[in-house]
């Protein structure tokens, strides 16, 4: 025998369902006008010049996309030169090469595979931004790993967990089979200073939450001093703090704000107008291996501004 249920059940269950159903139809949050005006009070970056050189050291394929596409095609309009150097092939992210190789648990030679993948978007985002082959270059340090080479990992090389290579396998690396080492990885940033001799070289703030990022600061400041060029630095962030930029996907109408975990930097408004928004839109869209993945966050970062500090603060 069944118990008749309670009269207040069906509207109860209604009620939670409409809740549920207004909660994921919640208007996507928004940029309040706090931040809005935060961003508009900020001084604007000086504008690129001709014949300038400017360096943009991204720790994964899509990092130079994300931050400062926008930038970057300002720079090529105003007549500055353009490099690239990425630092990883991006080949530690499983989740993605679960996605993309079409495995479950990927492995070294899916994760490899990925790796020479993403450097072949990398490329193709350069081509979009008009930076010619030879301002590009492919280091091929693991991805996740910098942090190691940076530390128990400085002169005696790391095995990526991920692809099991202990030395930079990628076609295209700089030096081909050169150790996992931070002393290596020092040897090939300082290579490609030299050659380059950048005008301004743009890399993560400390402040940017991912390891390979906040290492790249550090290995990127050394070499900078080493060479005299450190008052040549400027900082950007991509992984500012949980969620942001809010809202997800891409709101050219809205300004980017200022990451939370990097708010007290001397940050610097880059306005976009409606055709760098346009390049790095493409640009983002050379990405198929992430976007599949994390499409609505890399959409975030199109809006009217990009970031710039000339400082970070060290720690
Ligand atoms: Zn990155």
């Amino acid at each position: 025998m069944t118990r008749p249920l309670p009269r207040w059940t069906l509207p109860a269950t209604l009620l939670v369902l409409l809740g549920l159903a207004a909660w994921i139809n919640e208007p996507i949050p928004g940029v309040t006008g706090r931040e809005a005006r935060a961003v508009a009070a900020l001084p604007v970056a000086p504008a690129f010049r001709a014949g300038q050189r400017v360096l943009l050291l991204s720790p994964h394929p899509d990092d130079e996309t994300l931050c400062c596409a926008g930038m970057l095609n300002r720079a090529r309009a105003a007549g500055a030169e353009v490099f690239v150097t990425w630092i990883t092939g991006g080949d530690g992210f499983e989740f993605d090469a679960a996605l993309t190789e079409r495995t479950l648990h990927p492995q070294g030679r899916a994760l490899r595979a990925l790796g020479e993948r993403r450097v072949g978007e990398a490329r193709a985002a350069a081509a979009v931004l008009g930076i010619p082959m030879d301002h590009q270059v492919v280091l091929g340090y693991p991805d996740g790993g910098l942090r190691f080479l940076n530390g128990v990992n400085f002169d005696r090389p790391y095995t990526s967990p991920r692809t099991g290579a202990s030395a930079t396998y990628l076609r295209e690396a700089q030096t081909p089979g050169a150790p996992f080492t931070g002393e290596a990885l020092e040897a090939d940033l300082t290579r490609v200073l030299r050659r380059v001799q950048p005008d301004l070289i743009l890399i993560p703030a400390h402040e940017d939450f991912h390891p390979d990022h906040h290492t790249l600061t550090l290995f990127a400041q050394r070499v900078a001093a080493r060479l005299g060029l450190q008052g040549r630095l400027r900082y950007w962030v991509v992984h500012g703090g949980l969620e942001w930029p809010l809202p997800k996907g891409a709101h050219p109408a809205l300004p980017l704000v200022l990451p939370p975990l990097a708010r007290h930097l001397p940050w610097q408004r880059v306005p976009l107008a409606a055709e760098d928004l346009a390049v790095k839109t493409r640009a983002v869209n050379a990405y198929g291996t992430q976007t599949e993945v994390l499409g609505r966050f890399m959409r975030a970062f199109e809006r009217r501004n990009e970031l710039l500090s000339p400082a970070d603060t060290a720690r």
